[in-house]
């Protein structure tokens, strides 16, 4: 068996060959990033590479002063004794796989990846390799997005019907990300829009990095008078239940996440509207990029990795985990994701009523 490309160390996953960390969770020499959100890309490293398109998001991100190089999708470069390149994973603005070559052994680290489409980031490019190393955040069969056609119409259209019954439309997302892949499918033309400040700190770097977003108005710039009848308001998760959200008198309230799919049980405060949306790959796209990339061995890193790892196993594949310290992004406000999880009632178990016609 040739020697690993990748190990799970303590400071996190570490390429021997090339000295360099992927993703790494203390502070080293040189980490390798495949995208800015905070459990993947952490301050207190001496120098990062990220993607070209990534490294404005990621120095946002990091503490100032961070020394962060960027480098082109697709472009080979030599560190030591291995040759690597970024390529796109379809999770978010930056998001990249990362290949290691090393004496014609083919290693993927994905980051976190998605296989749907989203205007504000290149479309995820299976890269064929022995081992693969992928996340597993939605790797449960149970998890299955709808199409982002459907999601644009849901979202559209409740937007549209509180706008004509007066109300304001407060909907929740992960400011990094998920905010501007709904900003870049809503339909301006049915009203306002309007950002919480977390969500205009990000949109001004998608902005910089030359990503078109539609015309909105920062919360925080308004006077308290401020009308936002008809209007769309994107806010982060943390922002639900806070005295924040007052000033919008009578509004419905929605929640675009891909844990929409799991039922909160308990009554508390309620959501209206709930919106599968993930920036994950759902089971099919675990299953489907994993199969792409023709990899013999496949390491999970997070998420449901058991499941997986089991599913792989029985299917001929070799699997294993690392263990490792990435949570998902919408970890860091895992109280107000469970908030929301229990304020959610509809049964979004069900599924559409066309899903039933053959
Ligand atoms: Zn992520
Ligand atoms: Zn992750």
């Amino acid at each position: 068996m040739s020697k690993a490309l990748v190990t799970s160390t303590n400071s996190g996953l570490y390429c021997p060959q090339g000295d360099f960390y992927i993703d790494p969770w203390r502070g080293v020499d040189l980490a390798l990033v495949t995208h800015a959100h905070s459990d993947h890309a952490r301050s207190g490293s001496k120098c990062y590479l990220t993607s070209e398109p990534g490294q404005h998001v990621l120095r946002a991100r990091l503490d100032p002063g961070a020394n962060v190089e960027s480098i082109a999708y697709g472009k080979k470069l030599t560190i030591k004794d291995v040759t690597v390149s970024f390529h796109p994973a379809g999770h978010v603005l930056g998001s990249a796989q990362i290949r290691i070559e090393h004496k014609g052994q083919v290693w993927v680290v994905s980051g976190d990846y998605k296989t749907q489409l989203d205007p504000t980031c290149e479309a995820i490019e299976p890269i064929q390799c022995h081992t693969f190393i992928t996340e597993s955040t939605f790797g449960l069969p149970i998890y299955r997005w709808p199409s982002e056609q459907d999601i644009e119409s849901q979202i559209n259209g409740w937007w549209q019907r509180n706008k004509e019954q007066g109300r304001a439309s407060v909907l929740f997302a992960y400011s990094f990300g998920k905010a501007q892949r709904i900003l870049s499918l809503v339909d301006s033309s049915i009203g306002p829009i309007f950002v919480h400040g977390a969500v205009h700190k990000l949109n001004e770097q998608y902005t910089t990095s030359g990503v078109t977003l539609p015309d909105c108005k920062f919360v925080g710039d308004l006077d308290k008078k401020a009308d936002f009848k008809g209007g769309l308001i994107i806010a982060p998760p943390a922002a639900f239940d806070s005295p924040w959200t007052k000033r919008f008198g009578d509004y419905s309230s929605g929640y675009a996440s891909g844990w929409m799919r799991v039922r909160g049980n308990r009554r508390r405060q309620s959501i209206d509207r709930g919106f599968t949306l993930s920036d994950h790959a759902d089971w099919n796209g675990l299953l489907e990029i994993i199969s792409a990339t023709g990899a013999e061995e496949i390491i999970v890193t997070h998420g449901f990795s058991q499941p997986l790892i089991k599913y792989l196993r029985e299917t001929g594949k070799q699997a294993r985990g690392f263990k490792t310290e990435y949570r998902g992004e919408e970890s860091e406000l895992a109280i107000a994701n469970e908030k929301l999880a229990e304020a959610y009632e509809e049964d979004l178990e069900k599924p559409p009523a066309k899903e039933d016609t053959p």
